[in-house]
């Protein structure tokens, strides 16, 4: 039981890594606060946990607004008492977002506020908390392409996950002395429903599949395991980390037969 007596907030729940991770750090004995939009997926995944005897409430919010980020860090401390992990892990890649010639505005805008500022203001009102709690570990999601161009353009997401980095980065530093840990978590391409929407064919599939060393696509179960290491006290010395967890794709100059 490596998350026993904990609290752990989890942004985007419903689907892919967040679905996952609740699943798995309930498991492993957190009290689950479970974050989504999409409350129907949302409730059903708090009901499995529920089913397998382990704790956790399902909370409604837009990540990109303060007034809800606000709400779940409340609703966490309200329902449990404290709160000890937070994943901010909601992100979307717009099927609009290209170049930067074709990119709109909006399409920019939205993207940023969703990607990059919900990650601002999930720490902004949850910071505090875990300063409350006495410490704690924040996990942001952010992405290989924090750190490396994609030539398939997808430019607002590709820069808001940059952002994540950075900021993870600096707030690991400002809280160090606090107990309060920082990582960002950078998958590489996942099996998820965010990717595979856009690699619709083989062929499509294919031609990323070049590009990973092992071969395939992640799993999100093993972003979560990830997830539980930077969440759980096994990872007491891990701060301000770029968590790349990509098949080697960042140390590939080209791939093997
Ligand atoms: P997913 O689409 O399966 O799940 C994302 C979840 O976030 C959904 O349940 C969705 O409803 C929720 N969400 C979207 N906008 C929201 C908002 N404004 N407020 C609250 N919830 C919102 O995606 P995933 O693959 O599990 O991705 C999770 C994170 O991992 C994202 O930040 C994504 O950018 C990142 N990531 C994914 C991949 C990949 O290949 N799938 C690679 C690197 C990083």
């Amino acid at each position: 039981m490596r998350l026993k007596d904990k609290v752990a907030l989890v942004t985007g729940a419903a689907s892919g890594i967040g679905r996952e991770s609740v699943l798995l750090f309930a498991a492993e004995g957190a009290s689950v606060v479970a974050v989504d939009l999409n409350d129907e997926a949302g409730n059903a995944v708090v009901e499995e946990i529920r089913g397998a005897g382990n704790t956790a409430v399902y909370v409604h919010a837009d990540v990109s607004k303060s007034a809800d980020c606000k709400a779940m860090i409340d609703a966490a401390e309200k329902e449990y008492g404290r709160l000890d992990v937070l994943f901010n892990n909601a992100g979307i890649m717009h099927s609009a977002d290209d170049d930067a010639i074709s990119t709109d505005e909006e399409i920019w805008d939205l993207t940023m506020n969703v990607n990059l500022k919900s990650v601002f203001l999930g720490c902004k009102y949850g910071i505090p908390a875990l300063q409350r709690a006495g410490g704690g570990s924040v996990i942001n999601t952010a992405s290989l392409v924090a750190v490396m161009g994609s030539g398939a353009p997808q430019l607002a997401y590709t820069a808001s996950k940059g952002g994540v980095l950075s900021m993870s980065k600096e707030l690991a530093i400002v809280h160090a002395r606090q107990n309060i840990r920082v990582n960002a978590l950078c998958p590489g391409p996942l099996r998820t429903e965010l990717l595979m929407k856009f690699l619709d064919t083989e062929e499509k599939k294919k031609r990323r599949l070049v590009h990973i060393p092992v071969g395939r696509f992640g799993e999100a179960a093993e972003m979560a395991r990830a997830a539980l290491f930077l969440a759980s006290d096994d990872s007491s010395y891990v701060n301000g980390s770029t968590f790349l967890v990509d098949g080697g794709i960042s140390s590939a100059y080209v791939t093997a037969e």
